[in-house]
């Protein structure tokens, strides 16, 4: 994705955008092409809840490549508001701190930067909520 473009969508990046099954009221996290629950392909945009709670995590100290200076981080499985389950990484907080079952909310946080080109990519993380 050309640098323009990528500004251009920044808005929409700030919030995690899904498809909720109009069938069925399932939703899916990335969205997909079908309802993973019926199979329905009667899909509307949606915008996931901003607030949830930590149901299971992990501490990540052996990094994959471009995420080496982060470790230890935490990957984490937070179940929303609106019960929909996504996996993200949990920011702001010790590593030791972290417990299942505390409120977080989402924010704006870079993820990597891009050596050669020096390209800066930033995502959604989930941080303990104030
Ligand atoms: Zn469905």
């Amino acid at each position: 994705m050309s640098v323009p473009r990528y500004w251009r969508n920044m808005p929409k990046r700030e919030k995690l955008e899904s498809k909720k099954c109009e069938k069925c009221g399932h939703v899916d996290f990335p969205p997909r092409a079908r309802c993973l629950k019926c199979g329905s392909d009667a899909l509307i945009p949606y915008t996931l809840p901003d607030r949830g709670k930590l149901t299971s995590f992990t501490i990540v100290r052996s990094a994959p490549k471009g995420f080496e200076k982060m470790t230890p981080y935490v990957l984490g499985v937070v179940e929303l508001i609106d019960r929909t389950l996504i996996t993200v990484q949990i920011t702001d907080v010790d590593p030791s701190d972290v417990a299942i079952g505390m409120p977080l909310e989402s924010v704006f946080r870079k993820v990597c930067e891009d050596g050669d080109c020096g390209i800066i990519e930033y995502a959604i993380k989930f941080r303990p909520a104030v």
